[in-house]
This record gives structure tokens, sequence and C-alpha cells, in this order.
């Protein structure tokens, strides 16, 4: 295929539902060419696909976990056999795990964090050479309020979570003398399938103790990553969009 390169790209991992579905569509919008990656449900990425395609936009969808170093390694390949750039790497694919610590399983435990953390480790390692060898980039990782403050019932996902802000912070040091940016966003509680567990009573009273008086969309979430994908003197930062929830 054509190598592409006058327009800047972007790699959204977990692109093809909820959260990481807004945020390809906010980049497909700005005119960036954009590449969704997703690992099991192909169903919903080919239907995620034809709906941008009915949009008039043509990202490139490709399936891989992102927790196995070899599919990773294939996506990047695949992803430079395409474009001969890569400027955003949005980290956003995970999945929670709601279990009282007793019921915690060492597998849980470990898929939980292979998921959250070793899954935006080995992209951030494959991105890295590329972005600093093209003089800068943009790395955004996907955490969460509780990886800030905690939550009952989520101790694996809370730690993974704050793994991702510590990762973050770290990474931001190392990269910057190469100009390229690693910041982290942390949603509050947002209306995707992944709070589909809740009954209606248990939303409407997360809803109460939120200050802007709803829950988030992905679209909120999208908009923070447009940011800083723009700010170019921000980095190891740590972006809420929470609607003020549990500040
Ligand atoms: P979601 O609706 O469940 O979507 C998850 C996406 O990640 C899907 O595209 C899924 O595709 C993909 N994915 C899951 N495991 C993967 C793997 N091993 N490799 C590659 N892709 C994988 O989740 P969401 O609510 O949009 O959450 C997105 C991110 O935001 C997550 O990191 C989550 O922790 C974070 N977050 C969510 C909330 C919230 O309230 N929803 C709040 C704070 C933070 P497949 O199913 O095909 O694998």
């Amino acid at each position: 295929m054509e190598n592409l390169t006058d327009t800047k790209t972007v790699l959204v991992t977990g692109g093809t539902k909820g959260i990481g579905k807004a945020i390809a569509l906010e980049f497909l919008q700005l005119g960036y060419e954009v590449v969704i990656n997703y690992s099991s449900d192909e169903e919903t990425a080919l239907a995620t696909q034809s709906e941008f395609n009915m949009l008039g936009y043509c990202p490139v969808l490709i399936c891989a976990d992102v927790s196995d170093e070899n599919q990773v390694r294939e996506m990047f390949r695949e992803f430079f056999s395409i474009y001969d750039r890569l400027d955003i790497l949005v980290n956003n694919a995970g999945i929670s795990l709601y279990e009282v610590i007793q019921d915690t399983s060492l597998d849980d435990w470990d898929r939980v964090f292979a998921v959250n953390v070793r899954g935006m480790f080995l992209c951030c390692r494959e991105a890295a050479d590329k972005m600093i060898g093209s003089g800068g980039g943009c790395i955004i990782n996907i955490s969460s309020v509780w990886g800030e403050v905690g939550a009952s019932c989520e101790v694996a996902y809370s730690a993974s979570k704050a793994a991702v802000i510590g990762f973050t912070k770290a990474l931001s040091k190392e990269l910057a003398p190469s100009n390229v940016r690693v910041n982290c966003v942390s949603p509050g509680i947002i209306d995707t399938s992944m709070n589909s567990r809740f009954t209606s009573e248990e939303i409407e009273d997360l809803i109460s103790q939120v200050p802007l008086g709803r829950l988030g969309v992905g679209e909120d979430v999208a908009k923070a990553c447009a940011y800083l994908a723009e700010a170019s003197y921000v980095t190891g930062e740590v972006l809420p969009v929470g609607g003020g929830f549990a500040k």
C-alpha cells in the first residue's frame, strides 16, 4: 500500500466502542488519519468502521490484543506499512473488574494488569522510537478517577489505573527531551458498556454525586484528548474529566 505522509496520524487502542470510539471519531473530524484497534468483538468493530464510512471517513481497523507482545509488534508493523508517521497514540483499551478482594483470583488480577498496564507499556515501547525519530509525538493514556481516589470492590482496577498515572509521569520525563509529550486523561463515570452492571437506581445515586449532574459521555473524554493533542507545553499531567466527581 502507498505510504501516506502528509496527514497527521493517530492510533486509538480499544477504539471500536465507548470512549475509544468517541476519541476515534473526534480525530477523524479533526482531519487525522485514524487507526482503530480492538481485540475480540469483530462484529462491533466492523459496525463501527461502517458507521464511520457512512460519515465519509475511512479509518483502518486492526485486531490485536494489546496485552500480547507479538500482537502489539504486528499491529505497529501493519500501522507503519500504511503510514510512515505516528503523531498520536491513545492508550484507551482497558477492562474493569468488580469484585471484593477475597474473590479476586490471581488470574483476574493478572488479566486486569495485563490489559490496562502491560498493554499501555507495549504500545508506548513500539511508538517511542518512531516518535523520537520523527522529532516528536504525543501519547495519551486513559486512566480513571478510581486510579486517583480508589474504588471499593475495584482494587485491581483502581491499582492498575493508578499505575497508568505513575507510568505517565515517569515516561513524560524520559521522553520530554525528545519532544514527545505523555499525558493522561482521568475520566469519571462515563456512560459506556463498562458501566452496564449498574442498576438504574445505582446510576441515579452516582449522578447525585456528580456536581455537573450527569454521567459523562465518550465525547467529553474525546474533547480532552483533542486538547492534549494540541497542548504543546503540557506533559506529565493528569486531566480529570468527571464533571467534578470525587473532588
Ligand atoms: P468499553 O466500552 O468496554 O470499550 C473497551 C474497548 O477496548 C473496546 O473497543 C474493546 O474491544 C477494547 N479492548 C478491550 N480489551 C482489549 C485488549 N486486550 N486489546 C485491545 N483492545 C481491547 O470501555 P470504555 O468504558 O469505553 O473504557 C475505555 C477506557 O476508559 C478504559 O481504559 C477504561 O478503563 C477507561 N475508563 C472508563 C470509564 C467509564 O466510566 N466507562 C471511566 C474511567 C476510565 P474488544 O471488545 O473487541 O476487545
